[in-house]
């Protein structure tokens, strides 16, 4: 009987296990992923962008890899399905995605953070991000102030270390400065950094360009009533940034495409594009002050 007994106990403690494992799996996989743009989940060959600093990212959402003597650092990480795709143009670099030991984010949505939880899983890297982007990204989009609303729209992720305007990100000798350049999201960043290879230095800036999404009302939105204003400081900002080599979060809005092909050698000078920069700042805050007026 009591042989009888423990068997029926063990036979429920099991079902339960599994039925709150089932539970605990469909909450933990309930992601509405928001539609993704062809281009985005394209493959694009890695390549060496500078001295130490290398594109590893999609088509055309970018993904920059910092390697250092202590372990390398990644910026950005495109959709969740990307994450494949970046391990592979890492190791076709030869370096080893167990080395990602910081995972920095130009900005709090889907398409350049949705991979986060993969590789912070994977690497035991740690999730550096602004204050004010690091509660959507603990939420998985939640409470963005635009997408937010809806669930997750993303794998969630918990900040190891909090980042403030000014702040400096080390390893290995890398100095990278975060920019706080608020407006696309409330915690968005620039990240400015020197690179060396054999012939000279280059101060980079990984641009968090301004755009306004459509959806942004800049008189104000229910949780982010200062937007408007805070595009506003962000663009005067950006204006008086000086460096050698721009990026940005998407290959398109520093012409990634127009200025390499795939298979070019080592051509870090491409990116010198200051006047790209300027004029595509330019064209950003015309739409700002013409959309600055719509209620
Ligand atoms: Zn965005």
């Amino acid at each position: 009987m009591a042989i009888l007994l423990s068997k029926r106990f063990l036979q429920i403690t099991v079902l339960t296990v599994c039925l709150s494992c089932i539970g605990f799996f469909s909450t933990a996989q309930k992601i509405n992923k928001p539609p993704a743009q062809e281009s985005w989940t394209k493959p694009y060959q890695s390549f060496r962008i500078a001295g130490n600093l290398y594109y590893v990212g999609t088509y055309d959402l970018a993904c920059y890899l910092i390697t250092t003597p202590q372990g390398n650092i990644l910026i950005n990480t495109g959709l969740a399905e990307s994450v494949p795709m970046i391990r592979k143009n890492i190791e076709a670099l030869g370096f080893r995605f167990a080395d990602i030991k910081i995972l920095l984010a130009t900005h709090a949505h889907f398409d350049h953070v949705a991979g986060m939880a993969a590789i912070k899983k994977a690497t035991g890297a740690k999730m550096m991000i602004n204050e004010n982007d690091a509660p959507v990204l603990a939420d998985g989009g939640n409470s963005d102030y635009v997408f937010g609303g809806r669930g997750s729209t993303f794998a969630p992720v918990k900040a190891d270390r909090i980042l403030h305007e000014h702040d400096t990100v080390r390893l290995g000798g890398m100095q990278i400065i975060v920019l706080h350049h608020p407006g696309h999201t409330k915690g968005a960043c620039s990240f400015l950094f020197d690179v060396k290879d054999e012939k000279r230095p280059y101060r980079v800036l990984i641009a968090n360009m301004p755009t306004i999404l459509e959806e942004t009302k800049l008189s104000g939105m229910p949780t982010y009533p200062d937007v408007g204003k805070e595009y506003g400081h962000t663009f005067e900002a950006m204006k008086a940034l000086q460096f050698d080599i721009w990026l940005a979060s998407h290959a398109s809005q520093f012409g990634l495409h127009e200025k390499r092909k795939p298979g070019d050698g080592y051509h870090p000078e491409v990116f010198m594009d200051k006047p790209g920069y300027d004029s595509a700042l330019n064209k950003l805050q015309q739409e700002y002050f013409k959309r600055l007026g719509d209620k």
